[in-house]
């Protein structure tokens, strides 16, 4: 091939190649443009009697608005998994429905707050606080770290009907993905869908457990719910609501806090 030939045929594979460059750029700008950059922080609570739904609504919070969740039941059976000494003494006051110390429990989301990058963003409590003193401690830490709460949804359920779902409840423990035997079972049964991991039923999910569950639940969280209603952060959802329909009420919640 002449050298000007040569030259030539360089010159449109430089140019082809520019294109293609300049092709690929435009299109991997506009994937970092269409993930999910928060627009704005969530600083929320996510309250309501056992087997509300809880742990179905929170891990979307997390993944929509990229927030740390905080489940401190999640939390505390990891540490009966582990064995270590808080979680042999938790265990047997969580097989029999009552709570942990304010203390501990207030100690573990402070750590979570300081050392956990995902909570940059903001975070979703779930199962804290239940009592006043917890709530009370966690107003403090927010003022210490100049944070707001934003709000504070209870997903209202009766009584009557949890029976059924918590006696049918089953858990995958590493990603906390909840299943129910009848009203939504998973592909295999006893198999969690995405890992093919065996699920479990929690050792507190039987009928005299959630008996006293309850019991506490009213005694206990009841006031906190005033709390929160005094301070007019308190944002009730219907529970009784199919999982989609809870998601779209707590969508419109948080979009009106933007
Ligand atoms: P949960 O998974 O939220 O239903 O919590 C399971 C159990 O863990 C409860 O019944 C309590 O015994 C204990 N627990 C979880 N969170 C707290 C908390 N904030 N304060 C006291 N005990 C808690």
């Amino acid at each position: 091939m002449a050298a000007s030939d040569e030259l030539e045929y360089l010159k449109t594979l430089v140019s082809q190649l520019n294109a293609k460059i300049e092709a690929l750029e435009a299109k991997a700008k506009k994937a970092v443009a269409s993930h999910k950059t928060p627009a704005h922080q969530l600083r929320t609570i996510l309250m309501g009697p056992p087997g509300a739904g809880k742990g179905t609504q929170a891990p979307r919070i997390r993944e929509e608005f990229c927030v740390c969740h905080l489940a401190t039941g999640d939390m505390l059976r990891e540490q009966v998994t582990k064995k270590t000494k808080l979680g042999v003494e938790a265990k047997k006051i969580m097989d029999a429905g009552g709570l942990v110390s304010d203390d501990i429990m207030v100690g573990m989301i402070k750590d979570q707050l300081e050392h956990n990058q995902e909570c940059k963003n903001g975070f979703v409590l779930d199962g804290f606080p239940r009592t006043v003193p917890q709530a009370e401690k966690l107003n403090s830490m927010l003022q210490a770290r100049k944070e707001k709460l934003d709000s504070v949804v209870e997903l209202v359920y009766d009584d009557q009907l949890l029976n059924s779902r918590i006696t049918g409840r089953l858990i995958h423990p590493a990603s906390g993905r909840t299943y129910h035997k009848e009203f939504n079972p998973p592909k295999k049964p006893f198999v969690d869908d995405v890992t093919g991991e065996p699920l479990v039923q929690r050792s507190d999910d039987n009928v005299e457990a959630l008996r006293k569950r309850l019991a506490v639940f009213h005694t206990q969280t009841g006031p906190v719910v005033e709390y929160y209603k005094a301070k007019g952060l308190w944002r009730p959802i219907d529970a009784a609501q199919s999982p989609a329909l809870v998601w779209d009420n707590l969508r419109r919640v948080f979009a009106k806090q933007q």
